[in-house]
């Protein structure tokens, strides 16, 4: 930590609480104080002092052509230009729509709002609308956002913080969520309304759904007349051109999107068919609205990188990302710790210890090792910024080119030695 970040640290804690505006972005679960991001370029992010670092956050996944590409940045300024908000509909919300509708296997109409928490919001009131039913389902360690009724068991920042949920949700908000483990299908009952479900879960570190998991779910929710809904907030357009569609067999009745869809803007989604997506207003009697959704410059951005991705990125994105979980399982084992690099296409995570994990409860005796912090900060003092807490992901971009990625696993060789001495 160098004085101008801590610096702005102090002034920070005293007007922001914590110091952050969202708590992962906070070091409590990996002990010291934030740099502060003052630019970002491609693969790096500059801190107050000028001192690089190869980012792995990425803003959680929002950016996957690497920051400040300057495709996005010139039809941002473009679209600003214009006018940044009018509360009535252009053209960018449409040719956005049929994007994803295009992308998207089984999704025929899309609703846009302004970020992933009000996509998976929306997702339930629409759910609970057309079936008329009350309950929801959702997996243990599965992140959807800060909506009342989904912050029960939540993963990811609620984790690193050790809370089971959150203060000031009441009883009644989460008295229709059903938690349950992931990638074991549950049995449901006829007043089950939806579930949803991270397909490919990237909350709890990254945990991919086993063989039948999906279509078990899939099963089930037809058995009981319920309704399936992918969170694909990180996986949309990440994992593959057209999210997991592309990768499973299994079609889900609602989709949540966000981050990369939006091109570093805020932005979020919620698809599907069109007979479900009708019933929203003004067409349907659920109601939805939003002062900035479908906002111009950000419908600008997302179109810009959607459009950047066609199947030779994944391809790219998939080399260097193997290459990276190949090379990182390497050489933290080779510095002693028991290691388990997992990796869905260009999502991976680092679990400590030899356990199997396959679900929220085996990723929390990982955790419990206690080594991430460790390497988390030996990484940071050479340069490698990872997310600041152990359930979250990395997210190498397509901006991450063949040099960033070898010299991080080279940095990742001495950072694992010196954090195996200390922890
Ligand atoms: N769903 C998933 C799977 C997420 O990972 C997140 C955020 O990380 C959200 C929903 C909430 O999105 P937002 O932070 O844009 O509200």
């Amino acid at each position: 930590m160098n004085d101008t970040n801590l610096q702005m640290w102090k002034r920070a804690v005293k007007v922001i609480p914590g110091g952050v505006n969202s708590p992962v972005r906070s070091f409590v679960s990996v002990g010291g104080t934030p740099y502060f991001v003052q630019r970002a370029k491609g693969a790096y992010v500059y801190d107050l002092n000028g001192r690089r670092y190869i980012d792995y956050v990425q803003s959680y996944g929002a950016s996957i052509l690497g920051h400040a590409d300057s495709r996005v940045t010139v039809a941002v300024s473009r679209a600003a230009e214009l006018g940044t908000t009018y509360g009535a509909p252009t053209e960018g919300e449409v040719l956005l729509a049929e994007e994803v509708v295009e992308r998207v296997r089984s999704v025929e109409m899309v609703r846009l709002v302004s970020s992933g928490t009000e996509a998976t919001m929306t997702a339930l009131r629409l759910a609970r609308g057309v079936t008329g039913r009350n309950k929801v389902v959702k997996f243990d360690g599965c992140y959807h956002g800060h909506s009342d009724q989904l912050l029960a068991s939540a993963g990811s920042g609620v984790a690193s913080l050790g809370l089971a949920g959150s203060v000031g949700v009441s009883a009644n908000a989460v008295s229709d969520t059903l938690v349950v483990p992931y990638n074991q299908v549950p049995v449901l009952d006829d007043e089950t309304a939806c579930v949803i479900v991270e397909p490919v879960a990237a909350n709890m570190g990254l945990i991919p759904p086993q063989e039948g998991f999906l279509s078990g779910l899939r099963r089930e929710c037809d058995r009981v007349g319920a309704l399936l809904i992918f969170d694909e907030v990180i996986t949309g357009f990440r994992v593959a051109k057209g999210g997991v569609s592309d990768l499973f067999d299994v079609d889900a009745d609602l989709y949540c999107f966000g981050k990369v869809m939006g091109g570093g803007l805020p932005i979020g989604a919620l698809a599907g068919r069109s007979e479900i997506m009708r019933q929203l207003a003004p067409t349907g009697p659920v109601y939805q609205a939003g002062t900035l959704s479908g906002n111009p410059v950000a419908t600008a951005a997302g179109l810009t990188v959607l459009r950047a991705l066609d199947e030779n990125s994944y391809s790219m994105l998939e080399g260097r990302s193997k290459y990276l979980a190949e090379g990182l399982e390497k050489v933290i084992s080779e510095a002693g710790f028991d290691v388990q690099i997992h990796r869905f296409g260009p999502l991976l995570s680092i679990f400590f210890g030899d356990l199997t994990v396959t679900d929220y409860l085996s990723a929390k005796k990982s955790v419990a090792l206690g080594a991430y912090p460790y390497f988390f900060h030996a990484m940071l003092q050479r340069g490698v910024a990872l997310a600041p807490g152990p359930y979250e992901v990395m997210f190498p971009s397509l901006a991450h080119s063949w040099d960033d990625i070898e010299l991080s696993v080279d940095l990742a060789s001495a950072a694992a030695n010196q954090a195996f001495t200390e922890w």
